[in-house]
């Protein structure tokens, strides 16, 4: 069937660049909460307010890449009390799906009914789960899923790259003085880039692995990473998986959950995960790598994995992805 989503955003100035970014911003978290692509979309139509002069928000959407449908803009009618450098857009869809709607920047205002913004942040040491369910329950809850581990391993990826030695405390600083790394969602799911290449496929190998926690331990790039995250966060209501999440990027998040579960029974998880992607590894040495990344990630100096104080412990032992999910989202409906 059709259906019409619906958006707005602001700018703080009429400017070309800002009214070019806000633009991008707001239909890419339409797409990836409405798992959007080329093909279901019908049109797109924006207006924005008449005190925006510098650039269209059709030509816009069409420089970011959405061109496979018609655009359309128009300017409105100067209304007294209108919300100023206030841009709107409809997107006609066929989807099965009810629309998820996005209100940005200073239009959250327009739509208080939809817009309440909360962050759910889940912790845990290596297979304790914590990104399965993260991933579970951002979908169910039509939220993006931010994985943090990923940001990390893009980091220790840029290291491979510039051929610094993780340990090698100034070369990382240097190598990633220089490196970006940004992340966005295509059809709901994390893409992660480093210097405007998508390097997702390239940050699950053993080697990232044991990487993202050596040079996760210095302040710099956890400084950088964390920047990173928080603007995130503070634009979208998300999920979040890591290690520090409810203790120091997000500790006002709405909700928070600590993950935990035996090093044996998180060694065979990560085993099955490993042998789904191909990567054979005999069981001790998969276990190993788990304990010193446990030890490392404990006790390095900043922002170590532990449990926040008032973050839910779930230990998920002896329970299926589905149990764990189901408990989680138990807190957060009595929350809400
Ligand atoms: O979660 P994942 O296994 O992908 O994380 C890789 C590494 O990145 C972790 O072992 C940890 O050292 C680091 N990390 C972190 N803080 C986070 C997420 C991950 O230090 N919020």
């Amino acid at each position: 069937m059709l259906i019409a989503i619906r958006g707005a955003t602001t700018v703080d100035n009429d400017v070309s660049q800002e009214i070019k970014v806000a633009v991008k911003n707001l239909l890419d978290e339409i797409w990836a909460k409405n798992s959007l692509h080329g093909k279901n979309v019908t049109a797109i139509i924006f207006s924005n307010t008449c005190d925006l002069h510098s650039y269209y928000p059709a030509k816009a959407a069409r420089e970011a890449g959405y061109f496979s449908a018609p655009l359309f803009s128009a300017a409105e009618p100067d209304i007294y009390g209108a919300l100023p450098k206030c841009i709107r857009v409809m997107i006609l869809a066929e989807s099965s799906e009810k629309p998820v709607h996005v209100y940005q920047g200073k239009a959250v205002s327009l739509r208080k009914d939809i817009t309440a913004k909360f962050n759910v942040a889940i912790d845990g040491p290596a297979g304790s789960g914590k990104s399965t369910v993260a991933s579970l329950l951002a979908e169910k809850l039509k939220v993006l899923h931010l994985d943090t581990g990923a940001t990390y391993r893009a980091c220790a990826l840029a290291c491979v790259r510039a051929g610094v030695d993780f340990k090698d405390e100034k070369g990382v600083k240097e190598a990633l003085s220089r490196a970006c790394i940004s992340i966005s969602y295509l059809g709901g799911a994390q893409h992660t880039y480093l210097d405007g290449e998508d390097v997702t496929a390239f940050l699950r190998t053993p080697e990232i692995s044991m990487g993202a926690s050596d040079v996760s331990v210095y302040q710099y790039v956890r400084n950088k990473m964390v920047d990173l995250q928080r603007a995130f966060a503070e634009k979208n209501s998300c999920v979040l998986d890591g290690r520090d999440i409810g203790t120091n990027v997000l500790p006002a998040a709405e909700f928070k959950f600590f993950l935990t579960a035996s090093p044996k029974v998180r060694a065979e998880r990560r085993m099955k995960e490993n042998a789904l992607k191909g990567i054979e590894q005999p069981f001790d040495e998969v276990l190993k790598e788990i304990q010193e990344r446990d030890f490392q990630d404990k006790n390095r100096k900043f922002a170590p994995l532990k449990q926040a104080e008032d973050a839910i412990l779930v230990d998920t032992d002896n329970l299926t992805v589905e149990e764990v999910l189901a408990v989680v989202e138990k807190y957060i409906q009595v929350k809400i």
